[in-house]
This record gives C-alpha cells, sequence and structure tokens, in this order.
C-alpha cells in the first residue's frame, strides 16, 4: 500500500530527510515517534505531496510517483497522488465560517464532483461514526478542541482515501479531551484503516501500531514491531528517547 524509497528532503541548507525507506501493507498503522525536529511532520507531509521531495520515490496504493532535483512535478501528478490520502492536522485546519457539515461536505463536493444531496448525506454518516451526528450545523468555534478533531478526522475520511495521515492529532488537545480522540483513531484501526501517525502519546502508539518507526535527525534509527522498537530498543540513541519519556 505505501512504499517509500530514499527519500530526501532540505528546506535550504537543511537536510531534514536523509534517505527514508518505509513500507507499508493495506490495512495496517503505522507510528511515527522521535524527539522534536528528527523529521517525522516532513515525512507524512511529504506522503501527500504539502512537501515535495527532492530525491526519491512514493508510492501510495496504485500511483507512484519519482522525485529527482530539478524535475518539476506536475499539479496532475500531485493531485493524483494526494487524492489517495485523507490529512488530519494537529490544529484541525476546519474552515471556521462553514458549519461542521459543510466542512466535511466540501472535498466531496469539489473533489469527487458529488450532488450536495450525496455529500450531505454522506457526510452525516461520518459524523455519526466520529459522535457528532447530532452538531452537524454548529459551527467549529461551537465545538471543544475534542470535537473539532473529530470533525477532522471525519472529514479527511470523506474522500475515501486509500491512506489516512495523522499530523500529531492530540497535541493541540487539553489532556482531558485526548483520549475521546484515540478512541476514534483506535476504532478505524480496529476497522482495519491504513493509516500512518505521528504522535508523542507513547501508550497509545504501543496501542494501536502494527510497525513503528523511530526518527532521529532525519534517519531512521529502528523500525519494527512496536513491542520491539518500544520495548526492547537496539541502538543507544533510540534508548536514550525511550528512557527520557519514562
Ligand atoms: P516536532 O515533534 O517538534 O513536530 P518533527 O520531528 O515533526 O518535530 P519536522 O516538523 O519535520 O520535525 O521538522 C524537522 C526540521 O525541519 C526542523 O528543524 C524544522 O525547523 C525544519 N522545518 C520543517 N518545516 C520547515 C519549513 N517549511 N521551512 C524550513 N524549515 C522547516
Amino acid at each position: 500500500m505505501i512504499e517509500i524509497r530514499n527519500l530526501h528532503k532540505s528546506f535550504g541548507a537543511l537536510e531534514v530527510l536523509k534517505g527514508i525507506d518505509v513500507s507499508l501493507d493495506k490495512g495496517k498503522v503505522l507510528v511515527i515517534i522521535g524527539p522534536s525536529g528528527s523529521g517525522k511532520t516532513t515525512l507524512l507531509r511529504c506522503m501527500n505531496l504539502l512537501e515535495t521531495p527532492d530525491q526519491g520515490t512514493i508510492k501510495l496504493s496504485d500511483r507512484s510517483l519519482d522525485f529527482q532535483k530539478g524535475r518539476k512535478v506536475s499539479s496532475k501528478e500531485v493531485t493524483e497522488l494526494r487524492k489517495r490520502t485523507g490529512m488530519v492536522f494537529q490544529s484541525y485546519n476546519l474552515f471556521p465560517h462553514k458549519t461542521v457539515i459543510e466542512n466535511v461536505m466540501e472535498a466531496q463536493i469539489t473533489v469527487q464532483k458529488k450532488s450536495k444531496e450525496d455529500a450531505r448525506k454522506s457526510s452525516q454518516e461520518l459524523l455519526a461514526k466520529v459522535g457528532l451526528g447530532d452538531r452537524g450545523n454548529s459551527y467549529p468555534h461551537q465545538l471543544s478542541g475534542g470535537q473539532q478533531q473529530r470533525v477532522g478526522i471525519a472529514r479527511a475520511m470523506a474522500v475515501e482515501p486509500d491512506v489516512l495521515l495523522f499530523d500529531e492529532p492530540t497535541s493541540a488537545l487539553d489532556p482531558e479531551l485526548v483520549s475521546e480522540v484515540l478512541k476514534v483513531i483506535k476504532q478505524l484501526a480496529i476497522e482495519g484503516r491504513t493509516m500512518v501517525i505521528v504522535t508523542h502519546e507513547m501508550k497509545f502508539a504501543a496501542d494501536v501500531a502494527d510497525h513503528v518507526l523511530l526518527m532521529d535527525g532525519g534517519y531512521i534509527i529502528e523500525q519494527g514491531h512496536p513491542k520491539d522498537v518500544l520495548n526492547n530498543p537496539q541502538s543507544d540513541r533510540a534508548k536514550q528517547f525511550l528512557n527520557r519519556l519514562t
């Protein structure tokens, strides 16, 4: 489902991804952990081309793209790859002037070209799925952070993506609101959604991940089954990082 080979990305002189190789099967959950600044979010944003890699290959389901410095990627290629993903942002990124249900409908109308009626029906189902079936006519500011993030998840699912990408989905939330969002994500994992999640929530990572990837300084320093990576890390750097958290 996901196949990333030799991915490099720099911002000016700062090389943030230094040759990343990842693969993930359909229906599996990949959790990316690592210290601040290690490149986790950049890797995730490269997967839906919010950042354009300098070099490497990204394959998502049936669509593969090669990147080389100097070769411009066409907007058609970007759209084709991006259509296979749904992104959940740290700060929700909902449209403030649209109601909750309009937020979920938006991409179905503009990207998928669904009729308003069809978009409304499927958005209502998605809102019910994240426990907000009765809040469709509210505006984002009328909801708690946890509820807004659940709308963010419904919106990401609305375009029926092959892969859901989560960028630290709970780090903007008050602690008491974290669990309601993690519960929704956990349910999606049980249903067999393919997901990539950047998080600092280690207990959640252990609980939900099929595969954990530990990054440091633009490299993957360990990857594998959560039990191995989180409980029995091999490298000193990984041990240091994980010890600091306990
Ligand atoms: P955190 O856990 O703090 O979110 P991270 O592991 O997700 O960190 P990234 O956000 O990927 O790390 O950032 C990696 C490095 O790239 C950092 O030094 C960051 O300042 C830099 N960086 C990220 N985005 C940009 C950008 N658009 N322009 C310049 N530098 C950037």
